[in-house]
């Protein structure tokens, strides 16, 4: 865990070095053409046969397979020190594909709480309708995850948590998770493999909403998981050319095209994020910041850098209305991960989608506001959030 304001990356030279070189493409183009084809076709029936046999790499059908995509895939499993990785059409495809290809009826998920909202609400609604079961447990208490194991078909892990970013001490768990014969996975997007790459540290699949770092311009909405070739074999075989999320060309190209500053983008959102949370702690208006760094936290160790997004709690002076409408740097938005800087009140988001129990269910308070800090120059952003919260601090 970085305490100043540089990350610890010490492999991030070989990283820079994966997002900016490509395999070669035709013509020596430095960028991968668009294979926007639906289909790909075979010169021959011993060919076609090959293919079918499973002899050959050939192309077949996009919702499966396709060269642009193919080459994002090569990418990501890269960046994450993994095997293999697969492209979806969004976070969600990534979440719902690789639970429904894991477990099944009489399954049991063991998952952590505070998790990103619309994966917690899956499991709460849609699993049960197919016999699988969910227990959240408190992620930080490795002892209670080391208790609620035994029998489990999958550990969900999110490291840090959506809203209030608790983590998880990734080496420990996948251990526990390993002797109790129990899958790992985790939800990386926060950290991106920028800053933490779970397989280097026993977890066994790391998954991607890819609408927020790794897209890092809002332009698209896609997914993606990383992990073992067995692993992503048994996902292919149940439930991924079935459940149809597949990344299309043109969102791969796109996420090709913003890992290419994946690095660079990482250390600025690291940098800003930290000293406006250090500042915004230090407000007389802001009665708490979570944001992992100020939180001594189980998972800090494989953490080698902060994003840019936490939240703030905000004293009762402090119109949670009035405080957003007096953002306009900061646009009041969902999402997160790209350029621009964005505000979302818990009181909105969280209440209206799941009801009366969601800031108990998120850990949050209705005085809680989610702040994205992006690329934007930093006394700026400090100068509105200043003025937003009623002047100077003492
Ligand atoms: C946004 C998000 C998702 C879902 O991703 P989509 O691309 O929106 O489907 C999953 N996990 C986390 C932590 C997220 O923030």
């Amino acid at each position: 865990m970085p305490d100043d304001h540089s990350p610890r990356d010490s492999t991030a030279d070989r990283l820079r070095t994966i997002v900016a070189h490509d395999e070669p493409h035709p013509m020596g183009a430095v960028v991968p053409p668009i294979y926007q084809s639906s289909l790909f076709t075979f010169p021959s029936y011993d060919e076609l046969g090959a293919r079918f046999r499973g002899e050959s790499t050939h192309a077949v059908y996009s919702r499966v397979d396709n060269p642009t995509t193919g080459e994002f895939e090569r990418k990501l499993a890269a960046l994450e020190s993994a095997e293999a990785a697969r492209g979806f059409a969004s976070g969600m495809g990534a979440v719902s594909t690789t639970i429904l290809g894991l477990c099944g009826s009489g399954d049991r998920i063991l998952c952590v709480r505070h998790v990103y909202p619309d994966t917690y609400r899956m499991m709460l609604k849609m699993l049960p309708r197919f016999g699988i079961a969910v227990e959240f447990v408190d992620g930080g208490d490795a002892d209670a995850v080391a208790r609620a194991l035994p029998g489990a078909r999958l550990l969900y892990l999110e490291s840090p948590t959506s809203w209030v970013f608790e983590t998880q001490d990734l080496p420990r768990l996948a251990a526990l998770a390993r002797a109790a014969g129990v899958i790992t996975v985790i939800d990386n997007s926060w950290a991106s493999p920028i800053f933490q790459r779970p397989i280097e540290h026993g977890i066994d699949l790391v998954l991607h909403s890819a609408s927020k770092y790794l897209g890092g311009h809002s332009d698209v909405v896609a997914g993606a998981l990383a992990g073992s070739r067995a692993l992503l074999a048994r996902i292919d075989d149940l439930a991924f050319p079935y459940l149809g999320a597949k990344l299309s060309p043109f969102d791969a190209w796109l996420l090709i095209r913003g890992l290419r500053t994946l690095p660079l983008r990482m250390r600025r959102h690291h940098e800003s994020g930290l000293e406006l949370a250090g500042r915004l702690a230090r407000h007389r208006s802001v009665t708490r910041v979570h944001h992992p760094a100020f939180a001594n936290g189980p998972g800090l160790a494989t953490l080698s850098g902060w994003s840019g997004l936490f939240t703030i709690e905000l004293a009762p002076s402090i119109d949670v209305r009035r405080f957003c409408d007096a953002l306009t740097l900061f646009k009041l938005g969902v999402s997160w991960g790209g350029h621009e800087s964005l505000a979302i009140p818990a009181l909105l988001t969280l209440q209206q989608a799941s009801g009366p129990n969601s800031f108990r269910d998120f850990g949050v308070s209705p005085r809680t506001v989610r702040l994205h800090i992006g690329l934007e120059e930093i006394e700026d952003l400090w100068r509105e959030l200043e003025q937003a919260l009623g002047g100077a601090e003492d």
